[in-house]
């Protein structure tokens, strides 16, 4: 049984092909970057590395071309071989887990594209186009707020009037479940004794999620993906009150909006770049604006750490994650050498990048372990559950 993945951002389309019978095998795996410029870089591995550039207007033109790359690699024969589509689907508000996609399913996500304006129109014209191109194939989508769905009420609301949850689903859902909920479960095999993590899902988009007995008990972002920690060129957690002033001094909300969901967070911040990369170099060659994104980004997750430490009653282990988490052990130390409270040490002979696993001392107060995610995996189950395959 073969279910396709789909992960899309606003420029980028990510896949991956598993054969869901034998051992959850990866076939295939790859995207395109730059979706919508004069070309596009785009990658495969089945498992041959294959990368070259093509014009991909939009993101249906990468899913086809990775198609037929796939098909040209004889991982596939045909859309005919493919049980399902899953989806790493990013806001369905109260719908939660994972649905197939009907009306029902693309309505709630058109009726949230405001709290996800990054994500939710390209799931929701993918999924559209998948329907009338393949009307047999189900699709489903699991949505990334699944896992932190049974948090605590208290923990949920904000300090607003408490009919605009009801009315209009203003409160915390959490996102990047499939990510913090493969983590849940690679720690649950790896690492049972345990009990109580801090996952740190660090990148483009970032956010920590506190995992007590394998369940999602906090996370940081909010009732948008934008919240929380700040993003690469997202804003994070922000007070509301500057609004009026700041639509005042930009003409309006609509360049507020932009200014806060594409020209913020590391980009906004350290004036360098949205690459976590660009800005380690660049505050490593003095630059103050770099240094200071830097030192905000760390402290802020030492506070989310300190906060779940106290909500979990003690803190077994923190795991990075993410394109930041897992390559950067550089960034993993900074955060670390943070967390004297609970006396956590990195080995500097473990802490390199490309090992994966612990990478903790062994006189560290708390275990530190450095893994790769795997989203689509998580989905892939969701999507074979879901359908009973
Ligand atoms: P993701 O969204 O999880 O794919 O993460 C992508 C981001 O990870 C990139 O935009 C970079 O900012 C960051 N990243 C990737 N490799 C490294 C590295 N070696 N050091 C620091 N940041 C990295």
């Amino acid at each position: 049984m073969k279910i396709m993945v789909l992960n899309l951002g606003s420029t980028s389309f990510k896949y991956k092909l598993f054969e869901m019978d034998q051992g959850e095998k990866e076939l295939s795996s790859g995207g395109v970057e730059n979706i919508g410029n004069a070309v596009s870089a785009y990658r495969i591995r089945s498992p041959r590395d294959i990368r070259g550039e093509a014009p991909c207007p939009k993101h249906e033109d990468a899913f086809a071309l990775c198609l037929k790359l796939m098909i040209e690699e004889k991982v596939l024969s045909s859309m005919e071989e493919l049980s399902a589509i899953g989806y790493k689907a990013v806001h369905g508000g109260s719908l939660s887990g994972a649905h197939v996609v009907d009306d029902e399913v693309l309505t709630q996500m058109d009726a949230h594209v405001s709290f996800a304006p990054a994500h939710n129109p390209m799931y929701l014209r993918m999924m559209r186009s998948m329907r009338s191109l393949y009307p047999t194939l189900p699709q489903v989508a699991c949505f990334e707020t699944a896992f932190h769905a049974n948090q605590p009420e208290y923990r949920a609301v904000y300090g607003v009037p408490y009919e605009w949850k009801e009315k209009y689903g203003v409160r915390r859902y959490g996102f990047h479940g499939s990510s913090h909920s493969y983590i849940a479960w690679k720690m649950g095999q790896d690492a049972p004794h345990c009990r109580r993590i801090v996952n740190c899902h660090l990148g483009g988009s970032s956010s920590l999620c506190a995992i007590q007995d394998g369940k999602s008990v906090a996370a940081s972002m909010g009732a948008t993906p934008q919240s929380g920690l700040f993003h690469n060129n997202r804003v994070g957690d922000f007070d509301v009150f500057c609004l009026p002033v700041l639509v005042e001094k930009l003409g309006g909300l609509e360049p507020v909006m932009k200014a806060l969901s594409s020209q913020s967070g590391f980009l906004g911040l350290s004036g360098v770049s949205n690459d976590m990369r660009d800005v380690m170099n660049a505050a490593d060659e003095g630059n103050q604006q770099a240094q200071l994104a830097l030192d905000a980004f760390a402290d802020n997750i030492v506070g989310y750490i300190g906060m779940y430490t106290a909500y979990m009653g003690g803190l077994d282990a923190v795991v990075f994650t993410g394109g930041i988490g897992t390559n950067s052990a550089a960034f993993r130390k900074i955060v670390c050498d943070k967390l004297s409270f609970v006396n956590a040490k990195v080995d500097p002979a473990l802490n390199v990048r490309g090992h994966e696993g612990k990478v903790s001392s062994a006189d560290s107060g708390v275990e530190v372990w450095a893994l790769e995610t795997n989203e689509e995996l998580m989905v892939a189950r969701g999507t074979k559950q879901c359908l009973g395959l």
